[in-house]
């Protein structure tokens, strides 16, 4: 794939991130958001990553000086994709403002640019319609942290062309990275696996099958998994999980429903680590202890 100029909008968590990969895979890029400190604070995070990589062998300080070189922060919109092959947009999960973003980028970048959104849950066959030409919209869905993190699925949209396929995909694997190609739908294919696992994990609690630290043992150590199902739940946080799980079964159906156990936990304030009790008690980001007495919760 020829050197592109890449276009990444918002430089936050995922931002900064997918702008790293882009550059370390020599393309030019612009990292753009709407404060000039976060532009900065974006640039600070790729340097200091690509200086652990340097201090751990894995780049040189000749490739991380070349990296940095091809990015350039901005906090003009237009001045940010007004050259860009390929355009990815990564400012916070709200369809109306990713519809707006596309509209934006529309209006700005070259009619040939590819349009890319890293929604982990909206649907991009919505966010994609709001161009004119939704042929050259697409869903690239990278992982955090993005420098680590293999997987990207490739989100086609109802309206996607093959061209706009083909062009991600070659992208993706430009970056040195595994694309998975999935038709638009709730979930793709990694949340509505992992929360299907979840969720039934979950009940197994709930009808006291087993106590959450025998669960997360059978994904643990009978299947490889490197956290269990519950302690997952715990990290991402049981709120969050509530929500998806309310959207997945909105979509998808009755096997999605959230079981009154998680119900019952977010409505008392058990989110999980971030506020120290879940189905686990967590001190200081560490398991301590399992939530109550587990046996009551059947
Ligand atoms: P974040 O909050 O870290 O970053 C979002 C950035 O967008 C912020 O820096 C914010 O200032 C900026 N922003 C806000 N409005 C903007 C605008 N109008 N134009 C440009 N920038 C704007 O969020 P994040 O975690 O990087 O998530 C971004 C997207 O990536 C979301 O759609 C999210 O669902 C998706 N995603 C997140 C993860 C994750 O683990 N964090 C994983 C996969 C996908």
């Amino acid at each position: 794939m020829n050197d592109l100029r890449v276009a990444v909008l918002g430089a936050g968590t995922m931002g900064h991130g997918i702008a790293q990969v882009s550059a370390m895979a020599g393309h030019e890029v612009t990292i753009r958001d709407i404060d000039g400190e976060i532009v900065a604070d974006g640039i600070d995070a790729i340097e200091g990553n690509l200086q652990g990589g340097v201090d751990r062998d894995k780049v040189t300080a000749e490739e991380m000086a070349a990296a940095l070189d091809r990015i350039s922060g901005t906090t003009d919109f237009a001045e940010a994709v007004a050259d860009a092959d390929l355009v990815v947009e990564a400012v916070p999960e709200d369809v109306a403002l990713k519809k707006q973003t596309f509209e934006d980028v529309a209006a700005a970048a070259p009619s040939e640019a590819v349009i890319a959104s890293n929604t982990s849950s909206l649907p991009v066959t919505e966010i994609v319609s709001a161009l004119d030409d939704p042929g050259r919209g697409i869903g690239l869905h990278f992982f955090n942290p993005v420098h680590i993190m293999e997987l990207v699925e490739v989100v086609v949209a109802e309206q996607t062309s093959e061209e706009t396929v083909a062009f991600a995909t070659d992208f993706v694997a430009d970056v040195g990275k595994t694309a998975i190609e999935i038709r638009d739908t709730a979930g793709f294919a990694s949340s509505r696996l992992g929360v299907a696992l979840g969720v039934e994990a979950m009940r197994m609690v709930e009808t006291g099958v087993a106590s959450p630290r025998d669960v997360d043992r059978s994904m643990e150590l009978g299947y490889n998994h490197p956290m269990g199902p519950i302690e997952l739940g715990d990290v991402v946080g049981l709120d969050v999980r509530l929500d998806i799980l309310e959207h997945l079964r909105e979509e998808l159906g009755e096997r999605f429903r959230p079981p009154q156990i998680l119900r019952r936990k977010v409505r008392a304030g058990k989110l999980g680590k971030k506020t120290g009790e879940g189905f686990y008690v967590w001190e200081d980001g560490e398991i301590v202890g399992t939530s109550g007495n587990w046996g009551d919760e059947r």
